[in-house]
């Protein structure tokens, strides 16, 4: 059942013959413009976004709006956002051929990660995409990524879609949504992949890596709807206190920690550190170690200052992000409960997110 308001844009084309994107607006600076009256900022109405972008009205393809009925800065969503983009994906699943989400920069990686998750079996773009000036300002980026975004999520090749993937598209960079984190606050080029190379680079033509793309399994698309929130994610650092942390781990709630640690993988030997990590596991909590490098990987054993972490039990989360690790604890805890089958999925690739 639909219970959304969708509106349609004055494209050049207006039934779906040549393709159709959704575009899912949730808030964030891309939405952003100066309110004549105060000169503040203020969200824009996307319904009139052909106003912003007249380039619009050339595209060769069907374009919808649908806005989220309380626009966000990125730093308020959580796991009920996600549950909704992916009801609306998957109620809407038929009608389109891509999707495109607005989203505030702050925490796309993360948002763009859990869907990763949550839409198993996907065979359409879902493409994330902002910006770092708002689309009223004269040297916006939104005007560029919305552009871009869009060609991609409506892309095919012989009547399939080029990128089934979650995906951030940001400053010509077309990126697995699960790899991707954000590295920057001041210029445009807000995000990396350090560990995958980028899906697409948009230059004169849009270069796509297919080689690198996740190929559609041609099964029908699973939505998920479910997410532990009883998770954590402690980085640790130089001086931290084992008070701290053992107050932190010994929460009876607590279900899995995200452990950020040096390097690849490393962290303190110190008896009082690992025994707090062991009595966590031995009450069940799963702790997942990632590293605090952007490039590289987990390889707990490497130095002994990891090896005292495998002998314990900690799952190694090779070389994915702490954005990717903590959206798919949150999704794998949320569905199944048998501690072997949880270790095997968590250090296995689910959706492109671990090498
Ligand atoms: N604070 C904003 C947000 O994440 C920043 C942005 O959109 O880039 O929602």
């Amino acid at each position: 059942m639909k219970y959304y308001k969708t509106v349609n844009i004055n494209t050049s084309i207006q039934r779906s013959l040549y393709g159709s994107v959704l575009i899912i607006y949730t808030g964030g600076t891309i939405g952003m413009d100066y309110d004549e009256a105060t000169g503040s900022l203020i969200p824009f109405d996307f319904e009139k976004i052909i106003e912003k972008v007249p380039e619009l009205k050339r595209f060769e393809f069907q374009l919808t709006v649908l806005s989220f009925s309380k626009l966000l800065d990125s730093s308020d969503i959580g796991i009920s956002h996600w549950m909704e983009l992916t009801r609306i994906i998957g109620d809407f699943y038929d009608d389109y051929d891509g999707f495109v989400i607005l989203h505030g920069t702050d925490t796309m990686a993360f948002s763009a990660s859990a869907l990763s998750f949550l839409l198993e079996n996907l065979g359409k773009p879902v493409i994330f995409t902002g910006a770092q000036l708002p689309i009223g300002a004269s040297r916006t980026d939104a005007r560029d990524n919305l552009i871009a975004a869009l060609e991609i999520a409506a892309n095919k090749k012989n009547g399939q879609s080029l990128v089934p993937e979650v995906c951030i598209y940001f400053d010509h960079l077309l990126l697995r949504g699960n790899r991707a984190k954000k590295v920057q606050n001041f210029n445009f080029t807000a995000f990396e992949s350090a560990n995958y190379p980028a899906l697409a680079v948009a230059g004169i033509h849009i270069d796509y890596n297919l080689p690198a793309t996740k190929k559609p399994e041609g099964k029908p698309l699973k939505i998920h709807q479910k997410m532990e929130e009883k998770v954590a994610i402690l980085k640790i650092f130089p001086g931290l206190s084992w008070e701290f942390m053992e107050s932190f781990f010994s929460n009876p709630k607590l279900k899995g920690i995200v452990l950020e640690t040096f390097g690849s993988g490393n962290a303190p030997t110190d008896e009082k550190f690992l025994k707090i990590i062991n009595q966590a596991i031995q009450r069940g909590i799963i702790i997942l170690n990632v590293s605090q490098c952007n490039g590289g990987s987990v390889t707990q054993g490497k130095y002994l200052t990891s090896k005292h972490l495998a002998e314990i039990g900690v799952i190694g989360g090779g070389d994915m992000t702490t954005e990717a690790a903590i959206t798919k604890l949150m999704f794998v805890l949320a569905t199944k409960e048998n501690p072997k089958e949880i270790r095997e999925i968590l250090e296995a690739s689910v959706a492109g997110e671990i090498s």
